[in-house]
């Protein structure tokens, strides 16, 4: 057996816990069917460690996340926590990690599954077999630029600034990632700016081609104006395989590609860091969705976001395709079997529970 492949879980608030009690159980199967050696440890966060620990994250949990060798996160955050001030709030603990941890290229798939497809309010044709992995840079951009802020002129106006910046390096690290994902896919990259109106577009966008030239030019590499990349993704969504984008345009596309798939309870995503000299990247997997108070403590949270979070863990830190593929296909088949968690309800399905859902997905592995 190779050496234990070591998991920080931060199940959060909310239905975080719940959807993680799941996980851990498909965990354990795949240790000993697949003998494959997690060492696994929990932290709290976000609401749950103000109220134990005083601060949304520790130091020591701090150190763990650093060491670990990923981590995943199901949510923060509840109105109980709502009115403490900015820099103590639950949020905070998650912006931490992502800074801390460097975590500059935040992955999400928009996928359709294929029982779900009326999900979406797209008509079917559009999406059936929607398969798009969104690579958004995470830590540069107009959201961090400098200068940035609001100042009185001279003449009473107020002006507000924000700059778009990007360098060479946080183009081609970010490039790379999505270079990387798209041969182990479609192997084709649509690289999105705006450098018809952007200088920081052009630099953007000749990176970018410098980067595929020299590295990947195997690589089927377009480039797409953002607003054009908006409206392709809902006239004709399928033409993508990997977008990459920086962190404004990302943002927006990336929950605008979620949303072609309908369901936030089925949104898994990942961030991921700088390689090591191992090739080891820090990594955070964590579902889209939020801590859901209104729905957290009946044990009716669908699990698959986050379930699919740890299947995204399984490929992209551990290289365990076999495995991945094994828990994705599981999700498929109890789809296809018509369970579904309230949220993904529909006429004819039957409604199961969190836990019920984590029991056929078990189950389901084992046909797979
Ligand atoms: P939310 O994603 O928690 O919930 C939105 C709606 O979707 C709710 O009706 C909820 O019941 C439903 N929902 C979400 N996930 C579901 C699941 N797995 N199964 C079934 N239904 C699900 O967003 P919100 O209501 O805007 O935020 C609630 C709290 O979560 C807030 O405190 C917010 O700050 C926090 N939040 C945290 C994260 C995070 O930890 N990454 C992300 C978003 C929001």
């Amino acid at each position: 057996m190779s050496a234990a492949k070591s998991i920080l879980i931060l199940p959060g608030d909310g239905i975080g816990p719940e959807v993680m009690t799941e996980v851990r159980r498909v965990a354990d199967k795949l240790t000993r069917t697949e003998a494959i050696d997690f060492d696994i440890g929990e932290a709290r966060i976000g609401g749950a460690a103000i109220d134990a620990d005083g601060v949304p994250v520790t130091e020591d949990t701090m150190a763990r996340a650093q060491a670990a060798d990923a981590v995943l996160l199901g949510a923060v955050g509840g109105p109980k926590w709502d009115d403490l001030p900015f820099a103590q709030k639950p949020e905070r603990a998650l912006l931490r990690l992502r800074k801390e941890l460097g975590l500059f290229a935040n992955l999400r798939p928009a996928i359709v599954f294929d029982p779900l497809v009326e999900a979406s309010s797209l008509k079917p044709e559009l999406v059936r077999g929607l398969d798009i992995m969104i690579v958004r840079e995470l830590t540069g951009g107009v959201y961090f630029g400098e200068p940035r802020g609001i100042e009185t002129l001279s003449d009473g106006e107020r002006r507000g600034t924000n700059t778009q910046v990007y360098t060479t390096g946080e183009v081609r690290r970010v490039a790379a990632v999505a270079f990387d994902l798209a041969q182990k896919r479609d192997n084709r990259v649509t690289s999105v700016e705006k450098s018809n109106v952007m200088e920081s577009g052009v630099l953007w966008r000749e990176e970018v081609t410098r980067l595929h030239d020299s590295d990947y030019p195997g690589v089927e590499l377009t480039h797409m104006y953002a607003d054009n990349c908006a409206m392709q993704l809902v006239r004709q969504p399928k033409q993508f395989d990997v977008i990459v984008t920086d962190n404004l345009f990302g943002d927006m596309l990336s929950d605008e590609a979620a949303m072609l798939t309908g369901s936030l309870g089925m949104l898994p995503s990942a961030s991921l860091g700088v390689a090591d000299s191992r090739g080891r990247r820090k990594a955070l997997y964590e579902p889209v969705h939020g801590s859901a108070p209104d729905i957290a403590g009946q044990g009716v949270a669908n699990p698959l976001a986050t379930l699919l979070s740890f299947a995204m863990m399984l490929r992209y830190s551990f290289d365990m395709d076999g495995a991945a593929t094994r828990v994705e296909s599981a999700v498929s088949r109890v789809l296809a079997d018509g369970l579904r968690t309230a949220d993904i309800m529909q006429d004819g399905a039957t409604r199961v529970s969190t836990q019920q859902m984590g029991d056929a997905l078990l189950a389901a592995m084992d046909d797979t």
